[in-house]
């Protein structure tokens, strides 16, 4: 499931061929991807040319203009298995085997959204919807806002389990479960130990941990489990550094201690029963 590194790697990766490039054609194949109007998104996209390709949390954010200063942003929610491909004109490769939208810009370059499952969403908004939508998300964790005081300050008010608290888009915004349980490992933070009751120094270590994680996993190109891929078409490679996730049976990098896999909320989290207690 792309998270933050993976999402920031795709932008990295269109930012070249996109930016200053014109829509000349949008097909959509799978409308029930669309949040918005399959017409509308044809209307407002064709002939319009991409200004910025950004990222918000674990979204994709990919800025039009119109002219006459009509601006729209595409915000691209990944969901399980989404991926958002550049071919330029020359590609060899086979074509993707489950398009659900393709743009052909004025380059002869197609950028394609590819899904297997179908869980990600694409929605053309408008600037106020974008702005109301961007209050709705918590701090860039590798923002300067994100500041180690409001981290302590926020974990303090809940009660949730700090695992839950981690994927809470509105607290924190980008965290999915991989760099959640990596984070805590990293601290030494049990995944279910309530937010306002992790230690005050393990908290502090858990705001550096998540940010160093982040980074880490960004220079790496992202995790690819199954699905995840670059805008090229490329795996990353953090999966094999992983620490903790999906390592249950193998042994702590730290202490050798065999990691355990637990569920709650739902979803699988996995930790050194030693280093996390
Ligand atoms: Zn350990």
């Amino acid at each position: 499931v792309p998270e933050l590194p993976e999402a920031e790697t795709i932008v990295r990766g269109l930012r070249t061929p996109l930016v200053g490039r014109r829509v000349s054609d949008v097909e959509v194949l799978r409308s029930d991807l669309l949040v918005t109007p399959a017409d509308e998104l044809r209307d407002r996209m064709t002939g319009a040319r991409f200004t910025r390709v950004r990222r918000r949390g674990k979204n994709l954010v990919l800025d039009l203009d119109s002219g006459e200063s009509i601006e729209s942003h595409l915000v691209v929610n990944l969901g399980m298995s989404g991926r958002l491909l550049h071919r330029p004109l020359d590609d060899q490769t086979p074509p993707p085997t489950h398009p659900g939208v393709r743009w052909t810009l004025d380059d002869g370059s197609l950028l394609i959204y590819h899904d297997v499952r179908r869980f990600g969403r694409l929605d053309l908004k408008s600037p106020a919807a974008l702005r109301k939508w961007h209050r709705g998300l918590g701090p860039e964790p590798l923002s300067r806002a994100f500041t180690c005081e409001r981290f302590l300050e926020s974990l303090a008010t809940s009660t949730s389990p700090v695992r839950t608290w981690l994927l809470d888009q509105r607290r924190v915004a980008g965290v999915g479960n991989i760099y959640a349980n990596e984070a805590l490992f990293l601290a030494g933070i049990h995944p279910e130990t309530p937010a306002r009751q992790v230690p005050r120094e393990r908290a502090r270590q858990l705001h550096r941990s998540l940010r160093s994680v982040l980074r880490e996993a960004i220079r790496n190109r992202g995790t690819t489990l199954r699905d995840y891929r670059t805008a090229q078409g490329w795996e990353g490679s953090h999966a094999g550094r992983l620490r903790v996730y999906g390592r249950n049976g193998l042994p702590c990098f730290r202490c050798n201690t065999m990691i355990e896999r637990i569920v709650f909320g739902g979803r699988s989290a996995f930790l050194c029963p030693r280093c996390q207690s």
